[in-house]
C-alpha cells in the first residue's frame, strides 16, 4: 500500500455517491448515512438493505458520468472490476476522491475499520488486508471496553454522572460499559462493597471519595453523596458512582439518579450483577433449580419491619440481604410462620472475593452455627431446599475448614492476636475460624461442630502438653487434629525461628551478646526439651548464646541471665518470649527481664506471615 493521509470528514448534508447495489455497497451507504451524508445509490439492482433504508436515495439504473457532477465523494462497489475502474477514472478526472471496494491497491482512498466508544473514534487500516484490520479492530474494541486504555478526557467538557453497578466484589464481574466509564472518570465515589480492586487501575490524579465504610458508620450521608455527585458534575467532571451489585437493588441508586435529574445533571445508569443472585451462585446454589424452586424473593432486613407470615408462605427460595444481625430473629420467625425447622440455610460471606465463606445450617440451628463461626456482614442468606446443592456445586466442596484451637486469656490483647491470625487465613481464601479452650466464646467443641465433619483442628499452642493432648483432642471429637506449632522433641520449624528473629530485631536486639528465651513453662520434661530445642536453633541462627527460662517454674529469667553471665557473656542481653500473644505471661517475663538488667525486650510472636504459613502447613499435614 502507498503512503496515505488519514482524515476524518464532516459529510453531514453533503451529497455522496455510492455506485453498486450489493451488500458491500449497502454497508458503505449505511456508514455514510449514519454520519449524516445525503447518500445517492446508483445501481440497476439493489439488495434489501438498500431498498429498505429510507435515508438512501436509490436510482435504479446504470451509472453515468453525470452522477458525479455535484457530489463530494464517491464509493464504488459494483462487484465488476471494469465498472469500478471506470467510476474511479471518472472521479479521478474530476479531482474527486473515490473509494474502490474491489481493488484496494488501485484505489485513491480507503475506508478504515472503525471502533467508536462514546466520543472516542479509532480507525484501523492494515496494509490492504481487511481480515487483519478486522481482527485488530476487535482487539482495540476489547481493550477500550476493558478500561485498560487511558480514555480520560484532558480538556474540560460537559459534566456527567454514571451510576455504575460494580457487581458483588470480584473485579471481573463489572460490565464492560462500567469499566470503560471508570477509565474515563475524573471522580469516583465508591461504596465499601464495590469491587475495590478496580480503584488500583485509576490514574493517580483521579479523585476517589469513600461514600461508606461500614454499616452504621457512613462517612457521608445520602444527602452528602447526592450533593457531591451534582456538584462535581456541574464543575464539568465525569463522575462515576461505583456501587456494589446493581445500583437499583437495595442500593439507594434511585435516590441518587433522582437528585441528578432534579439538578439537571445528565445521569446514566449501568446495571450490575446483584449479589442477591451472584453470591448464591458463587457458593454453588442455583436459586431456582428445576424441580425444587421456580421463584426467588429478595428481601432486605435492614431497618425494616418484615412480614414473616407472607414471606414464609411464598413458594420461593428466600434471599435475605443485610441479614446477619437479624439471623436469629429471621430463623425463629420463619419457623413460627410455618417453614420447616429443618429447612436448609446457607450464609455466604464476602461472596466472589478471596474471603468467600459458606456456612451451611438449618433454620433450627443457623443462629448458633453462625455465631460459633463468627459470621459477619456482608453476607447473603439463602433459605430453601436449593441450598444443599452447594455441597456438590460450591467451591468449598474441595476446601477444608480450619479451626484454630486457642488457649484463651482474660487479656483482650491475646484474643486480638488470635483473631488477626484467623483474618490472615481468611484473607488468603481459607475457611478459617477459632474455638477456645477458656475465657472466650465459642468453645472449641462448638466451633468444631459448626465447621463440619471435614474440619481440621490446628492447635494454636507452642508446645505439646496437657492442653494439646487432653483439652484439644477431647473437643475435636472425630475431627482431625494437627500438630502443635513446636512439636516434641523440640525440632523447631524454620518459621518459628524467623518470627523470633524478627521480633528481636524490632526491639533493636542486633547488638545483644546473649538471649533469654522465655516460655510459659510447665513441669513436663517434654516441654523443657521443646524449649531447649528452640533455644539451640536460635543460638545457631543468631550466633550468640541462648538460655531458656520460664515464667512460672525454674529456671527463671533471672536464673537464665545469671547463667549467661557465669558463662562469660559480657555486654547487653535480649529477651525473646516464646509466647504467642501479649498478656499476663508476657508482661511477667518482661518485668522479670527488666529487673534482671536485660536491655532489649522483644514482643511475643503475635501476628506474623510466617506464623500464618506455619498454621497452614500444620493443617495441610493433618489432612
Ligand atoms: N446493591 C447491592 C446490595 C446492597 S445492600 C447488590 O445489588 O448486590 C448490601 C447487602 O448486599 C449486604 O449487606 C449483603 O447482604 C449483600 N452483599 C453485597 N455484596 C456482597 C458480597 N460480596 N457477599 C455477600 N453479601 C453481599
Amino acid at each position: 500500500m502507498p503512503a496515505s493521509y488519514p482524515l476524518h470528514l464532516d459529510v453531514r448534508g453533503r451529497a455522496v455517491l455510492v455506485v453498486g447495489g450489493g451488500p458491500v455497497a449497502a454497508r458503505r451507504a449505511h456508514g455514510l448515512a449514519d454520519a449524516g451524508a445525503a447518500v445517492r445509490v446508483v445501481a440497476p439492482w439493489a439488495c434489501e438493505e438498500i431498498t429498505d433504508d429510507p435515508r438512501l436515495a436509490l436510482l435504479r439504473r446504470a451509472w453515468t458520468e453525470a452522477d458525479l457532477d455535484d457530489v463530494w465523494l464517491v464509493h464504488t462497489a459494483t462487484g465488476d472490476p471494469g465498472t469500478d475502474a471506470a467510476v474511479a477514472a471518472a472521479a479521478e478526472a474530476r479531482r474527486l476522491w473515490c473509494v474502490r471496494a474491489d481493488a484496494a491497491e488501485a484505489s485513491a482512498a480507503w475506508t478504515p475499520g472503525v471502533v467508536r466508544r462514546g466520543d472516542v473514534t479509532v480507525s484501523v487500516t492494515a496494509g490492504g488486508d481487511p481480515r487483519r484490520a478486522l481482527r485488530l479492530r476487535g482487539a482495540l474494541a476489547a481493550a477500550l471496553d476493558s478500561g485498560s486504555l487511558p480514555l480520560r478526557r484532558t480538556r474540560p467538557g460537559a459534566g456527567h454522572v454514571a451510576l455504575v453497578g460494580g457487581g458483588p466484589g470480584d473485579p471481573g464481574l463489572i460490565t464492560t460499559r462500567g469499566r470503560a466509564l471508570l477509565a474515563q472518570a475524573d471522580v469516583v465515589v465508591v461504596d465499601r462493597l464495590a469491587p475495590r480492586a478496580l480503584l488500583a487501575e485509576l490514574d493517580p490524579d483521579v479523585e476517589v471519595v469513600e461514600a461508606g465504610k461500614a454499616p452504621h458508620a457512613h462517612t457521608l450521608s445520602q444527602a452528602d453523596i447526592d450533593a457531591l455527585l451534582v456538584e462535581r458534575a456541574r464543575a464539568g467532571l465525569r463522575v462515576v458512582r461505583l456501587k456494589g451489585g446493581d445500583p437499583y437493588v437495595l442500593g439507594r441508586g434511585g435516590e441518587e439518579a433522582l437528585a441528578c435529574v432534579a439538578a439537571g445533571v445528565t445521569v446514566e445508569v449501568v446495571p450490575g450483577v446483584t449479589s442477591a443472585v451472584a453470591v448464591p451462585a458463587a457458593a454453588g446454589i442455583p436459586i431456582t433449580h428445576r424441580g425444587i424452586a421456580r421463584a426467588f424473593t429478595v428481601v432486605s432486613l435492614h431497618d425494616a419491619e418484615v412480614d414473616w407470615t407472607s414471606l414464609a408462605a411464598l413458594d420461593a427460595t428466600l434471599v435475605l440481604l443485610m441479614g446477619v444481625g437479624r439471623l436469629a430473629e429471621a430463623a425463629t420467625c420463619l419457623i413460627r410462620a410455618g417453614r420447616r425447622s429443618s429447612t436448609p440455610v446457607a450464609v455466604v460471606e464476602e461472596g466472589t472475593t478471596a474471603r468467600q465463606r459458606t456456612t451451611l445450617a438449618t433454620l433450627a440451628d443457623v443462629a448458633a452455627v453462625a455465631a460459633a463461626r463468627g459470621v459477619r456482614s456482608p453476607a447473603v442468606v439463602v433459605v430453601g431446599d436449593v441450598v444443599p446443592l452447594a455441597e456438590a456445586l460450591g467451591p468449598s466442596a474441595a476446601a477444608t475448614p480450619i479451626v484454630l484451637a486457642a488457649h484463651g486469656s482474660p487479656d483482650p490483647r491475646h484474643a486480638a492476636v488470635v483473631r488477626a491470625l484467623v483474618e490472615d487465613l481468611r484473607a488468603d481464601g481459607h475457611d478459617a475460624s477459632v474455638g477456645w479452650l477458656d475465657h472466650e466464646q465459642p468453645a472449641l467443641c462448638l466451633a468444631v461442630s459448626a465447621a463440619g465433619p471435614r474440619a481440621v483442628v490446628v492447635p494454636l499452642l507452642l508446645a505439646d502438653g496437657h492442653h494439646a493432648r487432653v483439652d484439644v483432642a477431647g473437643a475435636a471429637g472425630t475431627a482431625r487434629v494437627a500438630e502443635v506449632l513446636v512439636p516434641d522433641p523440640g525440632t523447631p520449624d524454620e518459621r518459628v525461628l524467623r518470627v523470633l528473629h524478627d521480633r528481636l530485631r524490632e526491639s533493636g536486639a542486633d547488638a545483644a551478646r546473649g538471649v533469654v528465651l522465655a516460655a510459659a513453662g510447665s513441669r513436663g520434661v517434654a516441654h523443657a526439651a521443646t524449649c531447649d530445642g528452640v533455644a539451640a536453633a536460635l543460638a545457631a541462627r543468631l550466633g550468640v548464646p541462648v538460655r531458656t527460662a520460664y515464667a512460672s517454674v525454674s529456671p527463671s529469667v533471672a536464673d537464665a541471665v545469671h547463667g549467661l553471665r557465669a558463662a562469660g557473656v559480657v555486654g547487653p542481653l535480649a529477651l525473646a518470649p516464646l509466647i504467642l500473644a501479649p498478656g499476663r505471661l508476657s508482661d511477667q517475663v518482661r518485668s522479670q527481664a527488666e529487673a534482671a538488667g536485660v536491655s532489649f525486650l522483644a514482643e511475643p510472636l503475635g501476628r506474623h506471615p510466617a506464623l500464618r504459613d506455619l498454621l497452614l502447613a500444620r493443617a495441610r499435614a493433618a489432612r
